[in-house]
């Protein structure tokens, strides 16, 4: 890792050809040299960097400034080593005396080199190696803290149509375009990243995943809204995804890419939350345990508010499996997730019954005596596990079972093909 640094600081400082006649050596942390130019090699006595010069250069009482000794033993005190010391190494050249220009000039070029590695190019965003080394940092910190941390992946949609149609000078100031949109809308400590082609990621850290969903939501509208001055109308899908306990970058990157994908078999223009990880919890380590619920796409109704509500009901009775599995969850906890899964199910009910009202559902009557029985119930069931009398399992097995998913894939389904009969037709 830290020999690519070095390497990617001097490779763009090479490319640039500035530093090919300068004297140029670089040590590392442990003041080994990592790299040494020629025109360095010609300068000193047996053509490197002894061990005594280097420990000076580097060592607890590190001096900056070394007078080259001549192998005959003579000082040369026109020629001094110079060491500017970077963020995981230090650059070794040769100067004149200690006012000499090169120095300025070099911290100048390394200082730019270095936001180039970080940086790209086009877009001026953060690059994909600077989302790898923000990962390796932001995990650690949302975990040592407790905190929720969330992920997003944007792609533009039929990006391949804007190039093709307007060719690739347009393609690119809609890729600018929809970087500044996004750092418009993303808070300080929020980060974007150009992961690649048209793909963006954006850290959102202390950030629950229904916060995630409603600032991806945002992303999303400021960008399908925005004129294009030559391209018009672009939109985006995005995939969203909260780091999970214990979780790998490439699992929880994974999960929000895979939200990506379905975000764009469902038609692109749309914002998909990833569901819980359900291999990691399935597997053996949990034995027979209850298993998580995967949303399918045929458990969509068509209609946006009930299809995003019932996602939110499949998310959040993942999240109480979840939590039941956990040893490090206590009793409080769970039962507040019930409670939220709960109170959001009570929400839900009453907007879809007003929806159903709306189109003039016949069974109506019937389905909204169902939604308070299941209500009724889910709280009889919470105070009960609140005073010890029903186990966790009890409270799982009936509001993720019987509450979310058995009454959405049987009486819920049965509305749905009423949901998408074109208005006419309902009358
Ligand atoms: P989808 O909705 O499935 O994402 O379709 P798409 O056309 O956006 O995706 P696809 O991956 O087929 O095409 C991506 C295109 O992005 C192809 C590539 O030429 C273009 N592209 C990648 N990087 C750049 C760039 O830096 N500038 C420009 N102008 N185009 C780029
Ligand atoms: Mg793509
Ligand atoms: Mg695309």
């Amino acid at each position: 890792m830290k020999t690519t640094i070095i390497n990617s600081e001097l490779d763009l400082l090479c490319q640039q050809g500035r530093l090919s006649s300068e004297p140029i050596a670089v040590l590392d942390e442990q003041g080994e040299v990592a790299f040494i130019n020629s025109a360095m090699q010609d300068v000193l006595p047996d053509g490197t960097l002894s061990a005594t010069t280097r420990a000076a250069l580097t060592g607890s009482k590190a001096r900056r400034l070394i007078t080259l000794a001549r192998s005959d033993g003579q000082d040369r005190t026109s020629r001094q080593l110079f060491a500017i010391p970077l963020e995981h190494c230090r650059l070794v050249t040769l100067i004149e005396h200690e006012d000499d220009p090169r120095i300025k000039r070099l911290q100048a070029q390394l200082e730019e080199a270095r936001k180039r590695s970080m940086t790209d190019a086009l877009t001026g965003v953060w690059n994909r190696n600077q989302f790898d080394e923000f990962l390796h940092i932001e995990i650690p910190r949302a975990e040592r803290y407790g905190q929720p941390i969330c992920l997003l992946v944007l792609d533009i949609d039929h990006f391949k149509r804007v190039n093709d149609e307007h060719g690739h000078s347009v393609g690119d100031e809609v890729l600018r375009q929809v970087s500044d949109l996004i750092r418009q809308q993303i808070r300080l400590v929020d980060s974007l990243f150009r992961w690649g082609g048209e793909e963006f990621t954006v850290l959102l850290p202390n950030t629950s995943l229904s916060a995630a969903r409603f600032i991806a939501e945002r992303l999303r509208q400021a960008i399908g809204q925005f004129c294009f001055e030559t391209a018009g109308v672009v939109t985006v899908s995005i995939g969203a995804a909260e780091l999970e306990r214990g979780e790998t970058a490439e699992a929880w990157f994974s999960r929000a890419d895979d939200a990506l994908y379905e975000a764009k078999n469902l038609g692109r223009d749309q914002v998909v939350c990833a569901e819980a990880n359900a291999d990691r919890l399935i597997g053996g380590e949990y034995g027979d345990s209850p298993v998580l619920m995967p949303w399918k796409s045929i458990y969509e109704s068509g209609h946006p508010l009930i299809d995003q509500q019932h996602r939110e009901l499949f998310r959040m009775g993942n999240r109480l499996i979840a939590a039941s599995l956990d040893e490090t969850v206590g009793k409080e906890d769970f039962l507040r997730l019930a409670d939220e899964l709960i109170e959001h199910c009570a929400q839900h009910f009453s907007d879809e019954e007003n929806i159903l009202a709306e189109i003039g559902y016949e069974d109506l009557d019937q389905h909204h005596k169902a939604h308070n029985g299941l209500l009724t119930r889910a709280r009889k069931l919470r105070n009960q596990a609140r005073t010890g009398s029903v186990n966790t399992r009890d409270v799982i097995d009936f509001l993720v079972d019987k509450l979310v998913k058995q009454h959405m894939l049987t009486a819920d389904m049965a509305f749905f093909p009423q949901l998408t009969k074109p208005a006419a037709e309902q009358n």
